[in-house]
């Protein structure tokens, strides 16, 4: 239950603080603190962390570490429940069972970087580039928000207990949009109803997900879309591609109303 694997092997421990490149001024957000084997190495660089753990029992162990020092602020509840304070980096070993709603939570908010730990297939999945297996929605909305790339990957045998799964650690640097979206709902949800149909003709994909989507006279206006688009599966365009379809829809989708 909850995801508890936990980092125990120093030399990742340090390789993640010291990817983080923190300042003395750095207030650090840390998802699931476990016993806090990463937030005791994190408090020793930064201002102050603040560690959420959902596990009472954790929560205690936490409180006996650490509440003699003075820059740990111990949160109890659930990550994707808790309103975040601010902070300027966050750094995590995630539990994995959130991986995807707790990465969209933090994109929607204001921060300098993120050093987080990912099941391994999760991490490529967020870096992939179009035409290859991996190239997913998570690639696309991963890089609609952010600059991400894979830092180390990390052996089962670098916890405790060990997982059956090989993890990496992701670099995120939150930018703005490389690419202009009209309705920024509207490109989510385009995005994922095309890449539930990854293999079918963007045309068709369309189609077969307009129950998703909802486009009136879908017919009509997907005959005024571009026919080099069109013919393309969703595995095959690139972000901005994707952006240029879902921007045209919705002018298409104006006019007509
Ligand atoms: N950071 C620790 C480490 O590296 O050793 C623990 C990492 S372990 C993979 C994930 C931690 O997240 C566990 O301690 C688990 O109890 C906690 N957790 C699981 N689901 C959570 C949630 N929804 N909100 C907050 N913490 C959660």
């Amino acid at each position: 239950m909850f995801d508890q694997h936990f980092l125990v092997d120093e030399s990742y421990l340090n390789r993640i603080v010291a990817a983080a490149e923190l300042r003395s001024g750095d207030v650090v957000l840390e998802i699931g603190a476990g016993v806090g084997n990463l937030t005791k190495k994190l408090a020793q660089k930064a201002k102050r962390v603040i560690a959420i753990e959902r596990d009472p029992i954790l929560i205690n162990v936490l409180h006996d570490h650490f509440d003699d020092i003075k820059n740990i602020d111990i949160v109890e509840g659930d990550a994707l429940k808790v309103d975040f304070p601010e902070f300027d980096k966050v750094v995590s070993n995630l539990p994995y069972s959130i991986s995807s709603e707790i990465t969209f939570k933090l994109l929607h908010h204001n921060f300098k970087l993120g050093i987080l730990m990912y099941q391994y297939e999760f991490a490529a999945r967020m870096v992939s580039t179009p035409n290859c297996k991996d190239y997913s929605r998570l690639t696309v909305n991963t890089y609609y928000f952010s600059d991400a790339s894979i830092l180390m990957k990390v052996p089962k045998e670098a916890f405790q207990p060990v997982p059956e799964v090989y993890s990496a650690v992701v670099k995120i640097v939150p930018r703005p949009t490389p690419f202009r979206v009209r309705d920024e709902a509207f490109f989510m949800e385009f995005v994922a109803a095309v890449f539930s149909q990854r293999r079918k003709k963007i045309r068709n994909a369309i189609l077969n997900t307009n129950y998703i989507l909802k486009i009136p006279s879908i017919r009509e206006l997907i005959a005024q879309l571009p026919k080099n688009l069109m013919d393309k599966r969703a595995e095959n365009l690139t972000p901005e591609q994707l952006a240029e379809i879902a921007n045209l829809i919705v002018d298409l989708r104006s006019k007509s109303s």
